[in-house]
């Protein structure tokens, strides 16, 4: 039944997320602005289940000294205040989650400019506990659960989780050690839709334990290859991907499905005119593919012959769960000071251009 009304809500879906105002906001804008710069600037319908968000923009002119206001309505799926609790959101995406066990592919983005919220969506804190953990052990958690469960319907699943970084639109594993990042690898698509990254790690997981274990290993690596590579977690996408086989033993059903969670590299618009080498490689990298998916998207929900899964490493490693049967939620995360305006209202615009509900 869950299924019938994913489809009827539509195979994409944008959730808006407001992080809070945290204590740096206040320090970052009292060295340089005025007061007004961290006011929250962003207002909410009254009612909990609200899909609409007004950014307002406050210019105080220099000349007549007037305080001037101009609104921006945007309406998604569903949106998050601040207050909103890790379990409030995960609420909404469980029944996603429950897909990739009954055999879709499921695709879960976090998109936002660095600082709104992505990582702390998506993972949690460093030290996660139960109240503070992010969507990827919730999620694990709950899949484990329900694959419990069913086994007494003769379902039986074999599990196996990769964790990647797309970094100047190369890919690294983030289950090895070796972080000089030698090895090359490349993606394949394979006849019946499986995807395969050639010499990546993958760990079979019995356990919700095996999982965490999975987890903090890819997080610890990632922490190495940042201290490597300044602010490198920030422009590179991090994807970790759960493949979950089920077999019935009284049916003889089975099921391939496959969960994607993507932290994705930071949205702000990164100038290029004072960028030169590397630096520049990697800022083209990221606007290139934020972008390449965007249009990805776009073209999903147009139902256009062309897909252009090609133009990026993203967009191509997602290929077989962007699309067909797939379904795709896309978080926007954005901060609610004022000192963001520009960057919020721009990943408000990227995000209202797909073709969600
Ligand atoms: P990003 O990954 O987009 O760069 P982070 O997830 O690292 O951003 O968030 C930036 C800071 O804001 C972190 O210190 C994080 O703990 C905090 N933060 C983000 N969202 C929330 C939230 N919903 N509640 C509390 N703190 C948050
Ligand atoms: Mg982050």
């Amino acid at each position: 039944l869950h299924n019938t009304i994913q489809e009827l809500k539509g195979n994409i879906r944008v959730f808006c997320r407001v992080r809070p105002v945290l204590p740096s906001d206040m320090s970052e804008s009292s060295a340089s602005k005025s007061q007004s710069d961290m006011m929250p600037h962003i207002r909410f319908a009254e009612d909990d289940q609200a899909n609409e968000i007004e950014l307002v923009q406050i210019q105080d002119s220099t000349t007549t000294g007037k305080t001037t206001t101009k609104q921006y309505p945007f309406s998604f799926d569903r949106v998050f205040p601040p207050k909103s609790t890790q379990q409030e959101v995960f609420d909404e995406i469980s029944q996603l989650v429950q897909s990739a066990l009954d055999g879709y592919p499921v695709c879960i983005f976090a998109y936002g400019q660095t600082g709104s919220g992505k990582t702390h969506t998506m993972e949690g804190p460093t030290n996660p506990d139960e109240v503070t953990a992010g969507m990827i052990p919730r999620a694990v958690h709950q899949i484990f659960q329900t694959a419990e469960q069913l086994q007494s319907k003769g379902w039986s699943y074999t599990m196996e989780g990769q964790f990647l970084e797309i970094y100047n639109e190369a890919i690294h594993d983030l289950l090895t050690t070796t972080t000089n990042g030698s090895k090359k690898h490349e993606i394949k698509h394979q006849p019946h839709g499986k995807t395969v990254v050639t010499d990546l790690t993958t760990v079979a997981l019995d356990t919700p334990a095996q999982v965490h274990q999975l987890l903090k290993r890819a997080l610890h690596n990632r922490a190495v290859a940042a201290t490597q590579c300044n602010e490198r977690s920030s422009r590179s996408h991090s994807v970790f991907t759960l493949r979950l086989t089920g077999q019935n033993t009284i049916t003889q059903e089975s099921s391939a499905g496959v969960l994607n969670l993507i932290d994705l590299a930071g949205s702000e618009r990164l100038s290029q005119s004072g960028s030169t080498g590397d630096r520049l490689k990697e800022t083209q990298a990221i606007n290139k593919s934020l972008s390449c998916l965007g249009d990805v998207i776009h073209a999903l929900g147009n139902r256009d012959n062309h897909i252009p899964y090609r133009n990026s490493k993203l967009t191509y490693l997602l290929q077989n769960s962007l699309g067909g049967n797939s379904k795709t939620l896309m978080f926007v995360n954005v901060s609610p000071v004022q000192i963001s305006f520009q960057e919020t209202l721009c990943s408000l615009r990227f995000a209202t251009k797909l073709p969600f509900r």
